[in-house]
């Protein structure tokens, strides 16, 4: 049973005289939160200095969610003896009371079954209230009596203000720090947007185009124009098709949700099925297989693998015309390592680091080599949903080469993990 006294002050600081050590103090403190980087370290500094001038046992900070919602987030008990869970505990019920009455409140409680000096308990609290919408409350708690005096709740009142400044300024940051992000992520959405209607619009544009063209009544077209429009009407469509493909795959791998269907594939013959279609795609591609180990077993979904080799030789075709183009089989420790090289132009340093990021592409003069930039992008998604990883080794006028590396193994909880776009 505890038998409780409790004073109630006016709230509001009157011109307080202090002592020369007390003043001393305050500065302090003023210039501790003046320079403080972080909250806790700046309260720990805050106690150092109130200590000598100002006598507790613990100190609670309450951040208020409501009127009967408030939750701890600072506690320290610098007094022999003493938990700081207990002060939470004896903390609460004074901090209840300050949130309730926007008031200070002073607390005496006697617990009649305690026979040492923590027999009294005197509570002082404080509201802090800010410029900003939070509100917090401060708890001082101390053992044994005597209990606090007028000057010295002022003075703690001098270091409740100092409190509210440093957690104004800790709200201030972490509203600029939300604002940026959301700043950011509208940046993002509004670039994603100009870049994707930019990209649709431009095989729409020749489709339209063409197909008006070929409807208008005062013109006649013989059969090879008119073939030619139509070709150029279908490669067009395909293209918006296959645009309108990888951005789909682009968003669910990013979202971690494209589901992979694994089987155990020997990768020497996986290999030359890929060659064999790229060289009937484009009978101007010249592959040299070297395959240095066979019978490589490895777990891969064979369609989504066969689509990042797909971009690798058709990249090689687009920005290495010409030019042989070597894949190398090897096997590294636990893992399978595949190389895919051409001799190009090789990629200038600066781009290496972004050539994997959703939409890059190396700014070119060339105005007939069309991409998106998701090409590699969807590679390197699709490689590490495998437990890989891919990268590239280039220079400029030395050609180009991508390494692919895949775990023999595969681990099941992959399948979980949701792929971030990576910088
Ligand atoms: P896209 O080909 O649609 O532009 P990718 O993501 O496949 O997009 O490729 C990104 C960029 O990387 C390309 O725009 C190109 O500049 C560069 N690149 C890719 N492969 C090669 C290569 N083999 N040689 C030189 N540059 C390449």
């Amino acid at each position: 049973m505890h038998k409780n006294r409790e004073v109630i002050l006016e709230n509001g600081t009157s011109p307080a005289v202090l002592r020369p050590q007390e003043l001393e103090a305050v500065y302090s403190i003023s210039r501790a939160v003046a320079q403080a980087v972080n909250t806790d370290d700046a309260l720990d500094e805050i106690i150092r200095l109130a200590r000598p001038v100002f006598i507790f046992d613990n100190m609670v900070l309450y951040q208020v969610k409501s009127e009967d919602d408030f939750i701890p987030i600072y506690a320290r008990a610098i007094g022999r003896g003493r938990s700081q869970e207990a002060g939470l505990v004896w903390g609460e019920t004074t901090a209840l009371e300050v949130i309730q009455k926007n008031q200070v409140v002073l607390k005496t409680e006697e617990a009649e079954n305690l026979e040492d000096r923590t027999r009294l308990r005197i509570s002082l609290g404080l509201p802090l209230n800010s410029g900003t919408e939070e509100r917090s409350a401060l708890v001082f708690i101390r053992f044994g009596g005597p209990s606090y005096k007028p000057d010295q709740i002022r003075l703690a009142e001098f270091i409740g203000s100092h409190v509210t400044q440093l957690l104004e300024r800790d709200q201030l940051v972490q509203k600029i720090a939300s604002l940026e992000a959301e700043r950011r992520l509208d940046r993002l959405q509004e670039d994603f947007i100009a870049t994707i209607s930019h990209e649709l619009l431009t095989p729409l544009g020749f489709i339209k185009g063409y197909a008006t063209t070929l409807l208008r009544d005062d013109t006649t077209w013989d059969d090879t124009a008119r073939a030619e429009f139509l070709t150029i009407i279908d490669e067009e469509a395909d293209r918006l098709h296959e645009l309108i493909d990888n951005l789909m795959d682009s968003s669910r791998l990013q979202a971690g949700t494209l589901r992979m269907s694994y089987q155990t594939v020997r990768l020497d013959t996986f290999l030359r099925d890929i060659s064999m279609r790229a060289r009937s795609r484009s009978e101007n591609q010249k592959i040299e297989l070297k395959l240095k180990t066979d019978n490589l077993r490895v777990p891969i979904d064979p369609a989504r693998m066969a689509q990042v080799f797909d971009n690798l030789l058709i990249n090689a075709a687009k920005y290495a015309p010409g030019e042989v183009v070597t894949i190398t089989l090897l096997a590294d420790q636990d893992q399978a390592h595949v190389i895919v090289e051409d001799s190009g132009p090789g990629i200038a340093e600066d781009h290496l680091k972004s050539l994997f990021k959703r939409f890059y592409r190396v700014p070119s003069n060339e105005t007939t080599v069309r991409g998106t930039g998701l090409g590699l992008f969807i590679c390197r998604q699709i490689v590490r949903a495998h437990g890989g990883d891919i990268s590239v080794e280039s220079q400029v006028n030395q050609g180009t080469k991508f390494h692919i590396h895949l775990p023999f193994q595969r681990n099941e909880e992959e399948n979980q993990i949701s792929f971030r776009e990576s910088s």
